[in-house]
């Protein structure tokens, strides 16, 4: 933090003596700076992780900041190093109780040093909206006497009124002689049968007092009434007792430490949580378990919940007032494990002895808004901050994990080769499409063999998961004839045509008076939407819908088998309440077919499923990224993993236009090692991770003069202070971003690579005390991104 920021916030005066309370602040909506004020007596004490009210900026608009360092000395303060001014004086405090505890504090530096954010940004990110806000709090009044009880029972002789009487007998009887012991204000008025008009009149006697309580609603936020088979009286199998013993020895050191755990799905990893999260409790602390957002179905909260008694969850399907609800019930400690998705990793638990993150691998779990935290790295920090012990579940783990556990001592790899029971892993087949029959409207997406497969299970009454990784109908609208396409006008990206069932689009015309088709085209980045002319506009002849997307599948599907019950999951139906009562279902057998993008392909356990259909394992693979081909063996392997789990037979059938695709072909033959080695030669020989670090500073501005300017300027600051401080690193750029425009936006990166965390770090931390670039553009920096898209 610069001295030149802090400056302008010390008003003009002289003379005063030192203040007595100072503590530093951090505000949300400001730079990368603190700032110290000054507490007056009757607010204080403030203790750090409590939120305050302060005059800020040159207007001295009241904004809310934390308080990240309380009663700091006068000298160590930023008003000693700048004699003759003084500090500005902190309004008021907002909460009762700090909503951060030291260890949650450092964990909130690590990620503004860590991922360059600004503290204030952290901070105000790990604390849920719904508890900033209050949600679903209620205040109530409460009644209590002022005067001993001899006062009272004098009272209660003297007094004429005959309500004011029977008031005072009754809060008498109640003992009510302290807030503590109030009587609940409408509560007491149905006693006595009587209005306000008596109690003000008390009140002006001042016999009694009103005290104002806040409570929180009861709302439960677990999933009740749907049943699952009681279970955890089973023996563990060999396998998974080997794992247990390690992880138990592993938490009765009571030291930090990382368990990768391998297992295939199905191979019993969650029993395993479950039972490392007992040994928790059993030593009186507590546990978290994150979950990717689309895995906290109903299904596995209610497992969770069936094995624990004290539990929270947090995740995104909880109104603010349940979300509330549950963080207060974490803090309070009514809670001892906590499951939710990415931000629960900032539970406000004490005594943390096991952080769970199933899905290791999961993209989900990085934030793509600043702070661009991972969610499982922090839980690691997290881990090691709190000496706890950190369980990373996968069954494709991702190879920075797999390098960390051959390359560091605190983490230790185990590994569950089979599935429990020894079910059989499913039959996996590859179908190239390449054989296939094209039609007029491009080729089928339900090939001959998945037809025939699904017609078999279908008429046994079993299920089908169908996976597509495109929304709408398809993905690009195109002419066949002068390969014109649409693009979106905001973005760089094609359009994908949406087929719509509202009428308004049907009789719609262009300017030249042709009809519509019954559509849209809409941008998935910027969701502009036009209408899709029956002709092409440059040549006139007639647009192909090429490609595939969701949509068209459920069209064929409903061609194919008219008979058969089948419903399409995707982001666009995840948004709504309906994705949980679609899963359910699923599970309850009122669904046969279930189609839709990536989402369905993670943690659900539904044992009817016997056959899974990947319709085209090539979508990820096109991505312009360093991860696809690890995305796609991800992608096949989860997918799999939905068939077959119970004693029926599982097939899965793998759709593809390249065969021949290394990361296809060991993912079809269950070989993870083999891809891990192939992969691993790749990234190795372009310095990518696991191998080499990597950042990307994201500069966007809608003029493209402007952003070249700002883009140049960053490259020398980089570049300069990598000569500087001799840093050992490689720069790429100023170069388009691969989609190189979004709404409106021109879009740029740099992407820096260097053999060391330490070294970025170093870096960025020398890039951040650097004014900001002119001309001023939007700036986003990724440390560890996910993807370079
Ligand atoms: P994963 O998390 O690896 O997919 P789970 O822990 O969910 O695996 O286990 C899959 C199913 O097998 C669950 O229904 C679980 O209750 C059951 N299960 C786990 N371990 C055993 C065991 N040792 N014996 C019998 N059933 C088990
Ligand atoms: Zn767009």
């Amino acid at each position: 933090m610069s001295r030149y920021q802090t400056k302008h916030l010390f008003a003009e005066e002289t003379e005063e003596p030192p203040c007595r309370h100072i503590i530093r602040v951090a505000f949300e909506s400001a730079a990368d700076s603190e700032f110290d004020y000054q507490v007056p007596d009757e607010i204080w004490p403030i203790q750090l992780g409590q939120r305050v009210e302060a005059p800020f900026g040159r207007k001295d608009k009241l904004e809310k900041g934390f308080c990240v360092e309380a009663d700091i000395p006068f000298e160590q303060s930023f008003a000693a190093h700048d004699k003759g001014r003084k500090l500005k004086t902190v309004k008021s405090v907002i909460d009762k109780e700090p909503l951060l505890n030291a260890e949650l504090m450092d964990l909130a530096r690590w990620i503004s040093g860590y991922y360059v954010c600004p503290l204030g940004q952290v901070l105000a990110a790990m604390v849920p909206a719904a508890v900033k806000k209050g949600a679903g709090v209620k205040t109530q009044q409460y009644i209590y006497l002022t005067i001993t009880a001899a006062e009272a029972e004098k009272k209660i002789d003297e007094l004429r009124g005959k309500k004011q009487k029977h008031i005072v007998t009754c809060l008498y009887e109640r003992k009510a002689f302290d807030s503590d012991s109030a009587m609940e204000l409408n509560g007491l008025m149905a006693a006595v049968g009587c209005g306000r008009e008596p109690l003000k009149r008390l009140a002006e006697k001042q016999l009694l007092k009103i005290a104002h309580k806040t409570i929180l609603k009861s709302l439960p936020a677990i999933p009740k009434g749907i049943s699952i088979k009681p279970e955890g009286h089973f023996l563990l199998n060999e396998d998974q007792q080997k794992a247990l013993a390690s992880i138990k020895a592993q938490i009765n050191s009571d030291k930090f430490g990382v368990t990768l755990l391998h297992g295939v799905t199905d191979s019993g990893k969650t029993e395993l949580y479950i039972r490392a999260i007992q040994k928790i409790l059993q030593k009186g602390k507590t546990a978290i378990v994150l979950l990717p957002e689309i895995a906290l179905t109903a299904q596995t909260v209610q497992r969770f919940n069936e094995r624990f008694e004290k539990i929270a969850v947090m995740h995104s399907g909880l109104t603010a007032a349940q979300r509330n609800v549950q963080w207060q019930k974490i803090k309070s400690g009514q809670a001892d494990v906590v499951i939710g998705a990415r931000s629960a990793v900032f539970a406000p638990l004490s005594k943390l002895g096991l952080i769970v993150v199933d899905e290791e691998h999961e993209p989900s779990y990085k934030q793509d808004t600043a702070p661009r935290y991972n969610g499982r790295d922090v839980a690691i920090k997290r881990a090691q901050l709190a000496n706890a012990h950190c369980i990373l579940g996968s069954a494709t783990p991702s190879l920075e994990m797999l390098s960390n556990c051959q390359s560091k001592k605190h983490f230790n790899l185990l590994s569950l080769p089979k599935r429990v029971m020894d079910l059989p892993m499913p039959q996996m087949k590859l179908i190239d499409l390449r054989q296939g029959e094209i039609t007029q409207k491009g080729i089928n997406l339900v090939s001959e063999p998945l037809a025939r497969h699904l017609k078999e299970i279908l008429a046994k009454k079993e299920q089908a998961i169908l996976l597509l990784n495109r929304r709408g109908y398809s993905n690009f609208v195109f002419c066949p004839s002068c390969k014109h396409t649409l693009h979106c006008r905001n973005c760089d990206v094609t359009l994908t045509f949406h087929k719509s069932k509202a009428p308004r689009y049907k009789r719609m015309r262009t300017v030249t008076g042709e009809h519509m088709n019954y559509g849209y085209a809409i941008c998935h980045y910027c969701l502009a939407q036009t209408l899709v002319p029956e002709k092409c506009p440059l040549c006139g002849k007639g647009f192909a819908m090429i490609g595939l997307g969701s949509q068209r599948l459920e069209e064929e599907l409903a061609r194919k088998f008219p008979n058969a019950r089948t419903s399409r999951i995707d982001s666009d139906s995840m948004a709504s309440k309906d994705y949980y009562q679609l899963l359910q279902d699923f599970g309850e057998g009122r669904i046969d077919v279930l189609a839709g993008t990536q989402m369905i392909a993670k943690g659900l356990h539904f044992p009817n499923v016997t056959l899974v259909g990947i319709i085209s394992a090539d979508t990820s693979l096109y991505l312009p990224d360093f991860r696809a081909n690890e995305r796609t063996f991800q992608l096949i392997s989860q997918v799999a993993g939905r068939a077959g789990r119970s004693t029926k037979k599982g097939i899965v059938l793998v759709q593809t236009f390249l065969a021949n695709q290394p990361a296809i072909r060991f993912a079809v033959a269950g070989d993870f090692d083999g891809f891990v080695r192939e992969e691993l030669k790749h990234r190795r020989a372009c310095n990518l991770p696991p191998f080499w670090r990597l950042a990307v500073v994201g500069l966007r501005d809608m003029k493209f003069d402007k952003l070249d300017a700002a883009c140049k300027q960053m490259r020398q600051r980089i570049d300069r202070i990598i000569e500087r401080e001799a840093l050992k690193a490689t720069v790429r750029g100023p170069m388009p971003a691969v989609i190189s425009r979004i709404q409106r936006f021109h879009r740029m990166q740099i992407i820096i690579q260097a053999p060391e965390a330490t070294t970025i770090q170093g870096l960025f931390s020398r890039l951040r005390a650097e004014p900001p670039i002119r001309p001023a553009v939007k700036v986003a920096i990724d440390i560890d991104p996910i993807n370079l898209l």
